[in-house]
């Protein structure tokens, strides 16, 4: 593994986006950087700007309006990149899921590399998420979608 790969898996930053969500797991997304959990103990940065990221954490389903935003950003980030979707919302619009103006779980729109799961997603499962995303950019653990296992 080269530096430039190893400052991926030892310091990832991330952008965060909400979409259409009843918040709950961008509420434990949040949780998760508070000291309690402390993410930032792996060196995850949470940043404001997608230019700067490695790693798009999404909460919340994507519907026809936050679509050209999801990808908007998406398109930002440089290589390599993952994509982090969190919770069942993320993953397939969960409870939104028959909602007029959804399209779908956040991969409708953009690639996804790991789906966390849950309603809402552990602080300790979105952790566990960003560290298998921060391995895929770095390149050390390259291949495949990662579910992980609630
Ligand atoms: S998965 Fe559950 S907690 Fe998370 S945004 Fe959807 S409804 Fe809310």
């Amino acid at each position: 593994m080269n530096l430039v790969s190893l400052a991926r898996r030892r310091s990832p930053w991330i952008v965060h986006y909400n979409g259409s969500s009843c918040n709950g797991c961008a509420i434990e997304f949040f949780a998760a950087l508070t000291p309690v959990y402390d993410l930032e103990r792996f060196g995850v940065v949470n940043m404001g700007n997608p230019k700067h990221a490695d790693i798009m954490v999404l909460t919340g389903g994507a519907n026809y309006r936050s679509a050209r935003v999801i990808r908007n950003l998406y398109h930002q980030i440089p290589d390599p990149k993952a994509v982090v979707a969190v919770g069942v919302c993320a993953g397939s619009s969960g409870i939104f899921h028959d909602c007029y103006y959804m399209l779908g779980g956040a991969d409708q729109v953009i690639p996804v590399d790991v789906y966390v799961p849950g309603c809402a997603a552990r602080p300790e499962a979105i952790i566990e998420g960003i560290l298998l995303a921060a391995d895929l950019t770095a390149g050390s653990d390259a291949g495949g979608k990662r579910h992980l296992k609630r």
